[in-house]
This record gives C-alpha cells, structure tokens and sequence, in this order.
C-alpha cells in the first residue's frame, strides 16, 4: 500500500541519474529527516520539475512511499530558496555543498531532527549574507556533530575528567572522543599541544548567537588547531575524508 502524499520542506543533499529519464535525489526534510526519493520522468520533464534539485535549494516536496523506509516516489518539488546569492559565489557554493554533504554523512535515514534542518537554514542563511570565515565553518561543524550526537568532549579531560584550565595544555585523541591534559596525555615528541584559547572558542561557538559568528576571527594558530581537532574527529568518526572538504579548501587557498 503506498502512503498518502506526504508534505514537507526539504534541502536537497544530492542527485543523480537513474535511468534516461529518472533521477535519485536525497534530502533533508523537516518532518521526515534524511529520505531517499525517486523523481520518475525528471530528466524529461520540463514542467514538473525544473532545475529544483540542485544541492542546498531548499524546497518543498511531496511525495509518497509504502513503508517509512522504502524508496520515496517524488510527485512534486518546488523551490522555496534556490540561494542565488550564494550560487553567485564560488567559495560559498563549495561552503554550501560541504555543509549539505556533511549533513548527509552524519544523518541516517529516516531519523526525524529538526534542529539539524534548523542548523542548515540558518548556516545557509549566514552564507548568503556574509563572507565565508573560519568561523562560519568550524562552528557549523562543532553544531553539527552536537545535534548528531557526537559531540567531542573539549571541557574537561577524558581521562581525570578535571575542567578545562587557563594557562593549561591539552592533546586531542579522536579514538577516545576528546582532550587530555598534559599530565594525562603522556604527549610524543610530534603532537602538538592545543591552547585553552582554542578549546574555549570551540566551546563558545556550539552555542553562540548565530548572528555574532561574522564578528569572531579566528586566525593563525587558532584557526589551524580549530580544523586540526573537528576535521581529524570528523575524519576518524566517518572513517573516511570528505571530498567536498578538500574541494572547498583548494579553492579557499587560491583566493586567500
Ligand atoms: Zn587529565
């Protein structure tokens, strides 16, 4: 039995070609979480669907399906935001992409999180506004990871669990899911320390006011131990590099 159409908003997270005419599209709605979806005809179609899969537009689908985790069948998508100014812009259509691909990867299907939704919306919203920073990227990945549910522990260390210091050292292990502090972490000769700064910043920018982001500037050693701590978590939890990552910063160094 096929369900009654379902409505919601959506991001689309990617496409491809099926068949001649159909295409696979996957994305994040609010209602339903991550779906898989079929849009039979799409390539073909002029009418019913029109450039609306695009990654980061965000749209509003309905569709149907026999059971919550069967294939979606995609009767109609249209464009609530397409995100011109964004697209205008190369750096921050490759910000955009990686954000929807990184959602992708941390979300299973099926699993409703509107707060997740709500992060995108309000990411791709920055994004249109302001300028790509440091900032914006490694604080959209510490937000992510929180709502997904694997959040690093950067307040303490993981091992005699005291708080977080001023003045103090500490090492980050992405097997254990956090910091160590100097005297726990019995350091090699190669690792390199993390400043408390740098754990505060991350710290602060999981809950800060979205609109104070473009005003943080993080920069020179902060900024690399920022992405050397989230990317290596991030590497170690997907078990994999993210493409789109590598993508965005080459283009990120051309222009800098
Ligand atoms: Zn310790």
């Amino acid at each position: 039995m096929i369900s009654e159409n379902l409505k919601t908003s959506a991001f689309i997270l990617r496409c491809f070609s099926y068949s001649e005419s159909d295409l696979i599209v996957t994305f994040y709605s609010n209602d339903f979480g991550k779906v898989q979806g079929i849009a039979k005809g799409a390539k073909k179609s002029k009418k019913r669907f029109v450039n609306v899969f695009e990654p980061f537009s965000l749209t509003k689908i309905i569709f149907s399906r026999k059971k919550p985790d069967s294939l979606a069948f995609i009767n109609s998508c249209e464009i609530i935001d397409h995100y011109c100014d964004i697209r205008e812009d190369l750096e921050k259509t490759l910000t955009a992409s990686y954000f929807t691909d990184l959602t992708d990867h941390f979300s299973p299907e099926g699993k409703v999180n509107k707060k997740i939704f709500e992060l995108l919306n309000n990411f791709l919203l920055l994004l249109s506004e302001e300028k790509v920073t440091e900032a914006t990227l490694r604080f959209f990945e510490m937000r992510l990871l929180k709502l997904a549910g694997f959040e690093p522990a950067l307040d303490h260390c993981v091992r005699c669990k005291a708080p977080v210091t001023n003045g103090e050292s500490y090492y980050f292990y992405p097997r254990e899911g956090g910091i160590k502090c100097a005297a726990c972490a019995e350091p090699e000769r190669y690792e390199q320390p993390i400043s408390t700064g740098t754990v505060r910043t991350l710290l602060l920018g999981k809950e800060m006011d979205i609109n104070k982001i473009k005003m943080v500037s993080l920069s020179g050693a902060s900024a690399t131990e920022c992405r050397s701590i989230l990317i290596g978590f991030i590497t170690h939890v997907l078990g994999r590099e993210i493409k789109s990552l590598k993508v965005m910063e080459q283009v990120r160094n051309m222009c800098l």
